[in-house]
């Protein structure tokens, strides 16, 4: 016997996976210019040069300390560096005993539902949604509690107050978001938090809201990011390097829990046991040094914005309806049918790989990871506008 739950996430087909699996394959078939693959968010951008330099500088080290095991949490010093860091760029109310290193983000959010859920209880997040999100929450016994979107696609805090339960232990925020690209306005994140609190008290115990910000650096017209450890008590930051120094392979990030957190050690103590738990032991040991030098670097993010700019105007100018994407670098265009599957099928036939919205939760969308070259955008528009013209929209 194996337990169901488990062997269904690991048979269950990811849409994202399938569609990569094809162009793969397509690619092969027909050549790799041949195929507009907008499957996967994997970084574009090389890293930034500070990263080689770093690892050129840390192979002169001794090798039995620079590849042994670190502290579990992280390497005392970069523990240090991001604390100091998100103290002063971001004024956020960060502490170095509270930071843990992780193997990314998603290490982060899985250790987090690990150290805070018990099963039975209710996590909610706001679709569009990461999907892991649900593997995470179900792979602990817990519950995934789903908020629908708002036109455009801001939280709709009317559905989060009727979907609070006494169950209710954790609430996770993204933004910028992927798949839709909106950063959430503080607006949007203070009534929210006011929400959270209000639930508190009424309830009597801590909803711990965790805010998954691996795009947080990815904006693209200068608005801000805020950050709800600004303003929430029980607030936990999940943090990667995957995008903004195009590092995914590498694994690493951090978890910060907020000073400002009522039962903060204990819920550190939790986290540690988290990492325990999944097995992470540390962080890549040469990366936590490399981050430790390139803390406040990133990669040319300017070339996303390119990206950004190319697609939403060409897709407008063919008539798409799509979500102007502020971060992150993706694209969430509505489909001009209701069935997202059969367009991302039909867009198949001109080569067009777009992810259907069904697996972030929300119907009628197609995902473009704009993370490509802008030349493979250029030559895309030929291609998206014959999709157009099948649905009558030039
Ligand atoms: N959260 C979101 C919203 C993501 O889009 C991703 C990766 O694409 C992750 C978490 C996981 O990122 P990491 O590579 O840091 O584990």
């Amino acid at each position: 016997m194996l337990p169901e739950k488990i062997l269904g996430f690991g048979i269950s087909k990811s849409c994202i996976r399938e569609l990569a699996a094809y162009g793969a394959k397509r690619k092969a078939e027909i050549g790799a210019d041949q195929v507009f693959d907008f499957s996967l968010g994997n970084p574009s951008v090389p890293a930034p040069p500070c990263v080689e330099e770093a690892i050129r500088e840390l192979l002169s080290l001794d090798s039995t300390s620079l590849h042994g095991y670190t502290a579990a949490a992280g390497l005392p010093s970069l523990r240090k560096t991001i604390a100091k860091d998100l103290q002063e760029r971001f004024s956020l109310p960060a502490r170095e005993d509270l930071i843990y290193v992780t193997c990314g983000a998603a290490a982060g959010l899985a250790i987090c539902l690990h150290a805070l859920l018990l099963p039975g209880e209710e996590v909610i997040a706001f679709a569009p949604f990461f999907p892991e999100y649900r593997m995470f929450t179900e792979g602990v016994g817990g519950k995934l509690v789903t908020v629908p979107p708002l036109a455009d696609l801001q939280p709709d805090l009317e559905a989060l107050k009727t979907s609070i339960t006494e169950k209710t232990k954790l609430v996770i925020v993204n933004t910028p978001n992927n798949p839709s690209g909106v950063v959430l306005s503080e607006e949007s994140l203070k009534k929210l938090c006011g929400i959270l609190h209000a639930a508190e008290l009424r309830f009597g115990h801590p909803i711990y809201l965790v805010s998954d910000e691996p795009y947080r650096e990815l904006v693209y017209d200068g608005q801000p990011v805020p950050s709800i450890l600004r303003f929430y008590d029980n607030a936990i930051l999940d943090y990667s390097y995957s995008k903004s120094l195009s590092l995914p392979g590498e694994r690493i990030g951090y978890l910060a829990v907020s000073t400002r957190m009522e039962d903060a050690a204990t819920v550190f103590a939790a986290i540690c046991g988290g990492g325990r738990v999944c097995g992470f032991v540390n962080a890549p040991s040469l990366m936590q040094r490399v981050i430790e030098k390139c803390i406040d670097k990133t990669s040319d993010i300017s070339m996303y914005k390119v990206n950004r700019d190319l697609l939403y105007n060409g897709l407008k100018e063919l008539g798409f309806d799509c979500v102007y994407p502020d971060g992150a670098f993706y694209l969430f265009m509505k489909t001009p049918e209701p069935d997202a599957k059969a367009f991302a099928e039909r867009a198949k036939k001109y080569e067009l790989l777009l992810v259907p919205s069904d697996d972030f939760g929300v119907p009628g969308y197609v995902r473009i990871a704009y993370c490509v070259s802008a030349d493979q955008i250029r030559r895309s528009m030929p291609a998206f506008r014959k999709l157009a013209e099948e649905y009558g929209l030039c």
